[in-house]
This record gives structure tokens, sequence and C-alpha cells, in this order.
């Protein structure tokens, strides 16, 4: 299949769909968790949790990198971006983030020079265009950005552009599974593996999944009939007591990732020995920053960081949601002091967060019936 209508097939979703209830038959219960939050959108958007059987439970996972920041490093970058002369820019879904102070867009708001950027090389030509300043471009995501950032700091050494740094923020999804699977409360048969992260990373550093924990991982593709087809691949060594690393996704991930990104990350990052995690606490070895080779880049470096600590606005239970201990509609904020218009809590805020995937598509749709009932 090369487009992509051919993964929106109705026919071949539901001969999938078939299949699916043929495998998880009625005698057990499946908890199979998408790890990446580009996955838990395209459930709710697509309806797929509609069409499973009611013994497969889909658990949103921590792959959505604006929710598993906390938000003390907000903070210190809006910190840093009330140090005079200083441009903070970001991605769009960092601006409504909130900060105890309110998101980088009240602070822009407020007088604070905040632009928004599509890419770390947008802030590094707003670095050119503006040699009086400092650009400090906000670095978010796991590995799938963390290249493209250590790419523009190469370019940025290369040229020998000194008013531009980064603030890092890259974390890595290895050590957040692993920190899951060693949670008390895990209850998890089987994992759908990252589709994006594993076009960097590849599929060989999940083996030790299927190896030593014995769970079933399918890398896994972000149309409705990937994430069946990974759904029966999963089922299928479910069944067979099997435990193995399968890649659905082939036709973009390569069993051993993406070599010449892998090498920029090399170059420019090391591994933190720990790094906080909101709702998760911190987790040893599982966030990047800048080595010294391009220390003079780094925004932790050059400015001085306040290394603000926060706890989580009162009832808000994102670390919950987040280890897919919670649906995101069993917080007690959700829908009521907690919404996409305003939200309490960062999963409500990226559109990959899971109390945003849930909020837009399964809550209006259950407030729609509702409301067409009350019509009837
Ligand atoms: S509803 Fe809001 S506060 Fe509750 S878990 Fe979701 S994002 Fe966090």
């Amino acid at each position: 299949m090369r487009f992509v209508d051919e993964f929106r097939e109705p026919e071949l979703i539901s001969k999938t769909a078939e299949e699916i209830r043929r495998l998880a038959g009625t005698e057990r219960h499946y908890c199979i968790m998408e790890v990446c939050g580009g996955h838990t959108h395209a459930i709710y958007r697509f309806g797929l949790k509609d069409i499973l059987p009611e013994n497969i439970e889909l658990i949103h996972g921590p792959g959505c990198p604006v929710c598993v920041l906390p938000m003390g490093r907000i903070d210190d970058g809006l910190a840093i971006a009330q140090q005079p002369e200083v441009i903070f820019a970001a991605f769009g879904d960092m601006m409504r983030v909130p900060g105890t102070q309110g998101s980088p867009l009240e602070h822009k708001a407020r007088g604070m020079d905040v632009r928004i950027v599509y890419s770390p090389s947008d802030a590094l030509r707003l670095a050119r265009l503006n040699p009086g300043k400092q650009v400090m471009f906000f670095a978010i995501g796991f590995e799938t950005t963390a290249p493209s950032t250590a790419l523009t700091m190469m370019r940025a050494k290369a040229e020998g552009i000194r008013n531009f740094s980064v603030f890092c923020n890259h974390v890595m999804v290895i050590p957040a599974i692993r920190a899951i699977l060693e949670s008390p409360d895990m209850r998890l048969d089987a994992f759908i593996g990252p589709g994006h992260v594993s076009t960097v990373i590849g599929c060989r550093p999940y083996e030790w999944i299927a190896q030593n924990e014995h769970k079933p991982i399918v890398v896994s593709g972000f149309e409705p009939l990937d994430l069946l087809q990974s759904i029966v691949m999963l089922l299928r060594q479910l069944r067979n007591g099997e435990a193995k690393v399968e890649n659905q996704y082939k036709r973009v991930v390569a069993w051993e990732g993406n070599p010449a990104a892998l090498r920029a990350m090399a170059e420019v990052f090391q591994v933190r020995p720990y790094f906080e995690w909101r709702g998760m606490g911190s987790i040893p070895q599982s966030a990047l920053c800048v080595n010294d080779k391009y220390g003079e880049w780094d925004a932790e470096q050059r400015f001085a960081v306040p290394g603000i600590r926060v706890t989580d606005p009162k009832g808000a239970q994102c670390g919950e949601v987040l280890k897919g201990a919670l649906k995101p509609h069993q917080c007690k904020l959700f829908g009521r002091e907690c919404t996409p218009e305003r939200p309490v809590g960062a999963l409500m805020v990226s559109s990959e967060g899971s109390c945003a995937a849930y909020h837009n598509y399964e809550h209006r749709k259950a407030a729609m019936v509702t409301s067409l009932s009350a019509i009837a």
C-alpha cells in the first residue's frame, strides 16, 4: 500500500477489526499501552476504541513531550527569557503550557519577547536577524526532534553564531518505558511502540522489553489500519505465548534507525544523570543535555537558571493519567477546571496529550449524543 486512503479503507478496517475480535476471544482482558501521543491522538480521532472488543483496553502512555515536561522547566525557561535582550523561541505547542506564573503566551502578553518557530533553524535565523539579542530556543521532544536541534547547534558552531543557545529538554523514550515497567501498579500486557521516535532509534533498543520483561512490542504507524494491524500482531504473540519486537511501520522505520541522526545527537548531546518527568518523578539517564564541546551554545551554561521545582496544581492527576493508572476523564479536574481552552495540566494542551485527545473527540461525542437524545 502506498497512499494514505488505502490505510483508511473501510472494508480492510472491518476485516482487521473482525480478526482482532477473533484473536481476543472473551476469556481474558488485554491491557495494551500505546506509548506515543501521536497514536493516542489517532486512536481518538479515528474512533478506533469503538471498534475494539471490550476486553482490549488501550492505555495511553507518556509519549507526548509537552505533557511530560515538569512545570519547573517551563518556569526556568521563562526566567531566562526575563533577562535583558533575550528572545524566547519555541514551537507553537509550547505556547499555552502553563508555568506557575502563566504560559509563554501569557508572558508575551505582559511584554516578554516570545516567538513561535517551526523548527530550530527558524530560531537560528532569528539569531542572525537580531545580532544585538540573545535567542534562546526552548528545545523539547523525544529522539524524534533531538537530531534537528543537534544539527542546528552544529550549524551555529560552524557559522560562529554566538547569540544563539538551546535550553535543552529532550527526553528519551526507553527510560520512560523502563520506569513504567518498574512501577508497582503496572498492569500491561504489551506495547504499541512509537513510530516517530523509532525512525531515529530503530527497533533494536526495544529488544530488552521482549527479552527481559516478556512483553511483546510492535512499532506502529499512525493510520487506522496501521494501529489495527499492530494490535493483531500483538494479539498473535500474546496468544502464542511469545514476546518479541516487530516492526509494522517498515515503510518508514528501519530496524537500525537513522545512523546520520544518531551521529548528530552523539556529536552534540550527552545523557543527563537524572531528569524530572511530570507525574513520573526523577528518572535516571532519561534526558539529554548539551555536551562541553557545544557548551557555548547551551543556555544552561550561558544564563543563570534558577532550577525551579514545583508540584502540579492541586487536584491535577496528570501523573496517574501519564502512567495509565487513570483514564483522562477520571481526573477530578477534567472538563471542569481543566479544558483545552483553559488547561491546568500539560496533557490538556498538546493535541497529542491524552486529556486533550479525549476531550476533543470522546467528551465532545458524548456531549453531542446527550444533546441529540434530549432533542429526540
Ligand atoms: S484533566 Fe487536566 S489536570 Fe487532569 S490529568 Fe488531564 S491535564 Fe492533568
